[in-house]
């Protein structure tokens, strides 16, 4: 994004500074940064790796397709995702329909951005593994607290019942290595 050139940010991109996330790890929330990110080529987009053309000749001073700018905005910086989905819903939860302030000091009427699909199947997966989709507009949602709670925590019982069959499945082979430790023993 057109960001000041003397900014902490500019540095950090255009120095020799390494990814800082490989992998998606739910706690950043954003997924890993696109390769060409990180190319640093002029002409050559930062998003989606193509050239950017300007009356048929490649354009040497620019680095962001307008579109693809446009996408890593709405991707990658969460104060911009939450102003789009602010102009699109108003504010209205999708369960219950109430309408949520845009700001409050109260946690019980802070409104959520809440991913349809939750990002936790994208776990561990690197950039080329990832469905960019679940960033995208589609899947999200306004939630009011109340709702986000249910919907979280309907999510964990979910999970922890995944994890719980998940170890079912292992409980064959567990069996075998024990017989195995017990007659390497003997
Ligand atoms: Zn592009
Ligand atoms: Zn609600």
């Amino acid at each position: 994004m057109p960001l000041s050139r003397f900014s902490r940010r500019h540095r950090k991109t255009w120095n020799d500074e390494k990814p800082e996330q490989e992998v998606f790890l739910e706690e950043h929330r954003v997924p890993p940064k696109p390769p060409h990110y990180y190319d640093r080529k002029k002409g050559r987009c930062r998003m989606c790796g193509l050239n950017i053309y300007k009356n048929d000749k490649i354009n040497k001073r620019s680095t962001w397709h307008p579109h693809c700018a446009d996408e890593y905005m709405m991707i990658y910086h969460p104060g911009e995702t939450r102003k789009r989905i602010w102009q699109r819903d108003g504010g209205e939860c999708a369960k219950c329909g109430k309408i949520q302030p845009r700001k409050s000091r109260f946690h019980a009427l802070k409104w959520h951005v809440d991913h349809i699909k939750p990002l936790w199947e994208q776990k561990g997966k690197r950039f080329e593994d990832i469905d960019l989709n679940y960033w995208r507009e589609n899947n999200l949602q306004t939630l009011c607290t109340k709702c986000h709670t249910e919907k979280t925590s309907e999510e964990a019982t979910k999970r922890a019942k995944m994890k719980r069959e998940w170890w079912k499945h292992l409980q064959p082979i567990k069996s075998i290595i024990n017989k195995l430790i017990y007659f390497y023993k003997r």
